[in-house]
């Protein structure tokens, strides 16, 4: 049985019937699924999903399907760890990371939304899926467009890192690039979607889409013991994702499943394409679009979708948002990775590196819990990281040319360890002391 209501305008408020569109005919606002909350209230708790198998679909009745065949079983429930070499080098008491580096079957959260938009395209009978992407949202499509017997077209900017293009193409997907940014392969998805009458996810699915999103706000207060944390640290694109957790948050306090007090939202974008950002700090919401250049592509949205409802969201509950330079998007990816063994894409360093940022400057709060959401796999960015690439000795397969190693490395001890990372020296750092190595 399916709780889904409507399509509700965010602006106007006008309703229209469940069908693959996503702009409001009165106001051409943006469209929102809307639930029967009274009913869910019956009848969705912890005790009717606690049996369920481990999957973003454990919350299905928060989800715009309406029963038909599910398709992404196997999506979601990724790991919430705590972090607790992290949180000491930060300076925090409780800090936690929500890593969907490791989500089935693409490595990033937006197998989730893919989850929910092809579920939808086979309801509505489309045969035909594509999306415009900065590169995740093209693996997720092409991989379980494939594998669920749809035809796929993908469109990306021509120059996203070579892995996300391989990630594509390697399931057989149409993938077309185009010479021009992410906000122009959009546009021009939409007038695909208009005449083709495909099922462009991100497009006329997006509403449907979106609220795959949600199942990471979910999860994150499952993990918690149905509780949630008092701030929330995510990067920003389109502003979708961190919009949709809060929506989740929302909605677990209006089915009385938890009572904490809202959630501090903070958003995170790259230095260089800072719009959501720009109209948080400047404090009017307004969303004037930029032209992107940074390191973080995936996040190289210059006019985003929910850009004034993300803002909108962080202002409203007690939050904040914050940007990164290039250098800082790096040093928070060796972070990471040096301290939790996470390694994060991009926009992860920017998560990791605003979060730094707010926690210094005192806008989180040091002694509550916090989380903070890693969107995709770093495997799929080695591109940013390989200028800054540490060396490494090579040596001649004997003992002795080993040992010379660990005594020339042993001299250089003092070098600096604090992310994990070898100096850039070319020398690498160990861990323990000599004396210690000969007894193993
Ligand atoms: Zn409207």
């Amino acid at each position: 049985m399916s709780y889904v209501k409507s399509l509700k305008c965010r602006e106007c408020g006008a309703e229209f019937p469940v069908a693959p569109r996503a702009i409001c005919e009165e106001c051409f606002g943006p469209l929102e699924v809307t639930y029967d909350y009274a009913a869910l209230r019956r009848s969705f708790g912890p005790d009717a999903i606690a049996g369920r198998a481990r999957s973003m679909w454990r919350y299905r009745e928060l989800l715009p399907v309406d029963g038909g065949d599910i398709l992404g079983l196997e999506v979601g429930c990724t790991p919430l760890v705590r972090a607790d070499r992290l949180a000491r080098t930060l300076g925090v008491d409780e800090l936690y990371v929500k890593n969907d580096a490791v989500n089935f079957p693409t490595l990033s959260f937006k197998d989730r939304v893919v989850s929910v938009a092809l579920t939808k395209a086979r309801e509505f009978g489309m045969t035909t899926v594509g999306c415009a992407s900065t590169g995740n949202l093209a693996n997720a499509v092409a991989s379980q467009g494939v594998r669920h017997g749809f035809e796929t077209c993908i469109l990306v900017p021509e120059d996203l890192e070579a892995a996300k293009i391989l990630g594509t193409t390697v399931y057989g997907a149409r993938l077309v690039g185009v010479r021009g940014d992410y906000d122009q392969v959009n546009r021009l998805c939409s007038q695909i979607a208009d005449r083709f009458g495909w099922g462009i996810v991100n497009v006329n699915l997006r509403p449907f889409y979106g609220e795959g999103s949600k199942t990471v706000g979910y999860e994150i207060a499952e993990q918690l013991g149905w509780k949630l944390p008092a701030s929330l640290v995510c990067c920003m694109a389109g502003g979708s994702l961190l919009t949709k957790i809060g929506k989740a948050f929302d909605e677990l306090r209006l089915l009385d499943i938890i009572d904490d007090g809202p959630t501090r939202l903070y958003g995170a974008q790259a230095r260089g394409c800072n719009p959501i950002v720009a109209a948080v700090q400047d404090g009017t919401g307004e969303i004037r679009p930029v032209k992107a250049r940074t390191i973080a592509r995936s996040l190289a949205i210059g006019n985003p979708a929910d850009g004034y409802y993300a803002a909108r969201a962080i202002r409203e509950s007690g939050g904040w948002a914050e940007d990164v330079t290039d250098d800082e998007i790096v040093e928070g990816i060796r972070l990471l990775a040096g301290t939790e063994g996470i390694f994060a894409e991009t926009a992860g360093g920017v998560t990791v590196a605003a979060a730094r940022k707010l926690i210094a400057s005192g806008r989180i709060e040091r002694h509550e819990p916090i989380v903070l959401v890693i969107t995709g796999n770093g495997l799929k960015t080695t591109d940013a990281l390989a200028a800054t690439a540490p060396a490494y000795p090579v040596i001649e397969p004997r003992l002795e040319a080993f040992e010379g190693v660990l005594a020339a490395t042993a001299a250089d001890r003092s070098g600096s360890v604090a992310t994990g990372a070898f100096p850039s020296s070319g020398r690498s750092a160990p861990a323990a002391p000599l004396s210690s190595i000969r007894t193993l």
